[in-house]
C-alpha cells in the first residue's frame, strides 16, 4: 500500500546530484548537510565572490537583530518562508528566546529542510512552531494551510520573514505580486523583513560567475538593484535606517569592513 501522503507537501525528493541553494548556504555557513555537488557550486561561488561565507553568516546575524527588534516592538507571531536548512540562531530559538510565547510558522519548499522539521519545531511550553512544506511561488498554498491557521492568527499583527529567498524568484513569476498577496493577508502593523542579494553590489564578472553557478542548480537566481528591493517593501513603511548593507542594518557593534552583496531592511505595515 502506498503511503498516504498530505496533499499540501510538493512531490520532491533529496536529489543529491544537482546542487540546491538550501545545501549550498549550509556549506558557507560551515554545515554538514551538503552534498559533493553543494560544496562543488559553493566553491564556485566563493571563488567568485571572495567574501560569501562572511556574507552568510552576517545574514543570518541580520534575521537575529531583525527578529528580536520586531519582538520588542509587541510582535510575536512570526511567517518565516525559506526557512533554511536549521543551523545557529533559527528564528523560533531567537523569538522565543525574547519573548517564549511566540509563535512560528516556518515554511521552505526544500525536501532536505524538510527532514529537519522536527529540529524546526522544537518549542517552548508557551509557544508553538510549526514546518510547512510548500512554495513561496503558491502563497494560497501556504496562507490557507491548516498548520499555518492552528499556529498564527491572522487577525493579529505578524512578521513575514523573506530572508534570502526573494532572488530565487524570477521576475516571470511576479514577486511583488507574490510579497503583496501575502502581505495582503497579514493584519496593519506587521512586519516585512527581506534580505536579497543586489546587482549594485558586485561587479558584472563576480554576478555573471555567480548567476553561472545558480543557473546550474535546483533554483536559479535572479540580482536585484537597491531601488527593486525597496519596490517589494510597498505598503510598509521602511523602519530605520531602512534598505542597508546586511551587516549595517542596526548594527550591534562596529560594522565590519569588508564587502558584500546583500541588502537588507525591515518595513512595518501601515
Ligand atoms: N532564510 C534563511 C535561509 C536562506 S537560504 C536565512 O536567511 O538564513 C534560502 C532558502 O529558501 C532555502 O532553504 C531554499 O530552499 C528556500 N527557497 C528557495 N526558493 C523557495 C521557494 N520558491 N519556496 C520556498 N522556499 C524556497
Amino acid at each position: 500500500m502506498p503511503q498516504e501522503r498530505d496533499p499540501h507537501l510538493p512531490l520532491t525528493e533529496i536529489n543529491p546530484a544537482v546542487p540546491h541553494p538550501a545545501r549550498i548556504y549550509d556549506y558557507w555557513l560551515g554545515g554538514k548537510d551538503n552534498f559533493e555537488s553543494d560544496r562543488m557550486a559553493a566553491e564556485q561561488v566563493i571563488a567568485a565572490v571572495p567574501e560569501v561565507r562572511e556574507t552568510a553568516r552576517e545574514n543570518r546575524a541580520f534575521l537575529g537583530r531583525a527578529v528580536r527588534h520586531i519582538v520588542a516592538g509587541g510582535v510575536t507571531q512570526f511567517l518565516d518562508i525559506g526557512t533554511g536548512i536549521p543551523t545557529q540562531g533559527n528564528t523560533h530559538e531567537v523569538a522565543q528566546a525574547a519573548d517564549p510565547a511566540a509563535r512560528i510558522v516556518y515554511v521552505d519548499n526544500d525536501p532536505m529542510v524538510m527532514a529537519h522539521a522536527r529540529a524546526l519545531m522544537s518549542s517552548t511550553d508557551e509557544g508553538a512552531t510549526t514546518f510547512i512544506q510548500a512554495d513561496l511561488r503558491e502563497p494560497d498554498s501556504i496562507l490557507t494551510h491548516p498548520r499555518l491557521l492552528d499556529t498564527i492568527d491572522l487577525d493579529r499583527p505578524i512578521a513575514i520573514l523573506l530572508v534570502a529567498i526573494m532572488m530565487f524568484v524570477k521576475d516571470s513569476e511576479q514577486p511583488y505580486d507574490l510579497v503583496k498577496r501575502i502581505a495582503d493577508a497579514a493584519a496593519p502593523g506587521s512586519y516585512l523583513v527581506v534580505s536579497h542579494v543586489s546587482s549594485d553590489l558586485l561587479t558584472p564578472e563576480a554576478m555573471e560567475r555567480t548567476l553561472g553557478v545558480y543557473n546550474r542548480a535546483s533554483a536559479t537566481m535572479t540580482m536585484r538593484t537597491r531601488e527593486e528591493i525597496i519596490r517589494l517593501f510597498d505598503g510598509f513603511e521602511l523602519v530605520e535606517p531602512g534598505v542597508e548593507k546586511v551587516h549595517g542594518w542596526r548594527p550591534e557593534g562596529p560594522i565590519p569592513d569588508r564587502p558584500t552583496a546583500v541588502y537588507a531592511g525591515v518595513g512595518r505595515k501601515r
